[in-house]
């Protein structure tokens, strides 16, 4: 199925974020962007005590640094967001459509 035209309901998620670089050693651009749930993977940190922790991350088009969200701004279920190889394969798959697309 194909939605020609949106419902006036729900407006799908997304957020104003800055490229800062956050919690992946900085280095940010400053970008202002629109984020969206489909732009977000997860990464992970590991502790010494063996403890690990979420985070949910962007990468920015522009310089390609990562970001990753403070946990406020994290978009609701973000407990099922791809880890970035899935979310990897997502981007080329939709890469390869919109090229196929294009050249119809
Ligand atoms: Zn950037």
């Amino acid at each position: 199925m194909r939605v020609i035209k949106s419902g006036s309901g729900a407006q799908a998620w997304s957020i104003k974020a800055k490229c800062t670089g956050k919690g992946n050693r900085g280095g940010g651009c400053g970008a202002q962007l629109s984020v969206e749930a489909g732009d977000l993977f997860r990464t992970f940190s590991s502790h010494y005590d063996g403890s690990s922790e979420t985070y949910v991350t962007f990468e920015c088009p522009e310089c390609k640094v990562w970001t990753d969200l403070e946990n406020k701004d994290r978009p609701p279920n973000s407990g099922k967001l791809p880890n970035k190889t899935t979310w990897d394969n997502r981007q080329k798959r939709l890469a390869r459509k919109a090229k196929k697309e294009d050249s119809q």
